[in-house]
Formats: C-alpha cells, sequence, structure tokens
C-alpha cells in the first residue's frame, strides 16, 4: 500500500490510498484546476482514480469534489449526512455508514464515526487485501473517544491531524468565537490530543507516520516535532504541508 497527498491544511485536502491497481482518493478541497495540476507531479492521472471517499462536508474537504467526479466519471462514497449536505440527489453518491466495511479493488475501508462539527462525519481505515497492511487517516475529530482509540489501534501508518497548539491558538489572531470552535468537543486534536492517542492505541508495528491538517496560524512544524520526540518508539515523522502535501510513501 502507498499513500501520497495533494496537501493538507484549512485551505484544502485531499489524500490518494493506493494498493495494486487500486487508487482512492479521500476528500478533495482543492478546485478542480488546483487538483488536475497537483496530481501530474505525483505521476497519476485522474482517470485512474476508481472512488473519491468524502469524510465530511466542509469546504477544505470537497470543494472541488463534484465538478472532479463529474468530469472524470468517478463514483463517490460518503455518509448519508454528509451526501445531504454535498449533493442535490441521493443517487450522486453511494452510502457509507460508520463501522460498517467496504471493498473497492484490493482495499477494504472502515469508516469511523469521529465527534466534529458536521452532519455525518467519518474518518477512514484501509487494509490491503492481499498484503494485510492497515493505513488510517484521522482529522477533523474534536476529541478522542474510546472508539476511536479501538479503531486506529495496531496501525502500520497513520496519517494524524496535528492541529493546533493550545498556547498558539489561545494566543493566536482566531476571534474568540473560532478559538472555541476549534478547540471545542466537535473541532480539531491539538498536538496534546494527538500525542495523546499515540500514547493510547498499540503502536509497535507503526512503520509510517504523518502528521496533517496543521495549521498554519495556530501552530508550527517546529512545535509538532517537539511533541513527538519524546515519543522515542515512534517512527521518523513526516509532516504534510498545505501547498504540496507529501510525495508518495511505501508504508
Ligand atoms: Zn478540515
Ligand atoms: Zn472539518
Amino acid at each position: 500500500m502507498k499513500i501520497a497527498s495533494l496537501g493538507s491544511g484549512s485551505k484544502g485536502n485531499a489524500t490518494i490510498v493506493s494498493s495494486g491497481s487500486t487508487n482512492l482518493l479521500i476528500d478533495c478541497g482543492f478546485s478542480l484546476r488546483q487538483f488536475e495540476k497537483r496530481l501530474i507531479s505525483l505521476s497519476i492521472g485522474p482517470e485512474n482514480i476508481d472512488a473519491i471517499l468524502i469524510t465530511h462536508e466542509h469546504s477544505d474537504h470537497c470543494g472541488g469534489v463534484i465538478r472532479i467526479a463529474k468530469k472524470y466519471d468517478i463514483p463517490v462514497w460518503t455518509t448519508f449526512g454528509t451526501g445531504r449536505a454535498v449533493f442535490k440527489s441521493n443517487n450522486d453518491f453511494s452510502k457509507l455508514s460508520g463501522g460498517k466495511l467496504i471493498t473497492i479493488g484490493s482495499l477494504e475501508i472502515l469508516p469511523v464515526t469521529v465527534p466534529h462539527d458536521a452532519g455525518e462525519p467519518v474518518q477512514f481505515v484501509f487494509r490491503d487485501i492481499v498484503s494485510g497492511e492497515k493505513f488510517g487517516i484521522l482529522t477533523d475529530t474534536g476529541h478522542i473517544t474510546r472508539h476511536i482509540v479501538d479503531a486506529y489501534n495496531n496501525l502500520d501508518g497513520l496519517l494524524l491531524e496535528f492541529n493546533y497548539d493550545q498556547k498558539m491558538l489561545e494566543n493566536g489572531p482566531y476571534p474568540y468565537s473560532l478559538k472555541q470552535r476549534v478547540s471545542g468537543e466537535l473541532g480539531h486534536l491539538s498536538n496534546d490530543q494527538s500525542v495523546g492517542l499515540l500514547q493510547a492505541i498499540n503502536t509497535s508495528q507503526l512503520r509510517c507516520l504523518i502528521a496533517a491538517h496543521i495549521s498554519e496560524k495556530n501552530n508550527a512544524h517546529s512545535i509538532v516535532k517537539s511533541h513527538l520526540e519524546p515519543l522515542g518508539h515512534l517512527p521518523q515523522p513526516i509532516l504534510a504541508s498545505q501547498d504540496a502535501g507529501f510525495d508518495w510513501i511505501n508504508i
């Protein structure tokens, strides 16, 4: 299994999960033009994408999906609550439910229900049917639940939100209401909360750790690294950027 990102952060997110000839696009908050431009650097064509999976309806995750899906005739999978918020018709998407496995090509997908201020948000854990490798994506989550700890245990790869540093958010430029939203139970994961998850799950087989959805205003790459360094047993983290995401990584 291999993964790549077209960009990660509050201005747009898109991740590609690939196994054999199966390529899945997870969210696309970039415009059709940006999507096409960013995809070129990964040497993969839009026609090679088998399906788009949407986590939730916020524009940094689904801004470009309708046009991309229409132009390249790519099927979209999402929950009923997200689909209802994004599409005009219920026929425009296939339905996912939290906890219910689906299989697309050689990837098995577990949608995981997460607390976030959206209609029916989920995040995903993928399992390569051939190799058995497991990779999880977890962003846009207000707090770590018992359910999340169970779902993200024993992974080979993890892309995890490190949205904000508590002190930077408190002292930063956001208005009070937005600070409350970001740090609330249905907001985003702080550096401390994500470290908490890494301490709660079994990471003994984790070979690939990506810090993602890092706020450009309320966090810094150096601060994320300083939070991860004390957890010495973890693989060297890769930090996803808003502008370029990250290149292909073999898990
Ligand atoms: Zn987001
Ligand atoms: Zn969101």
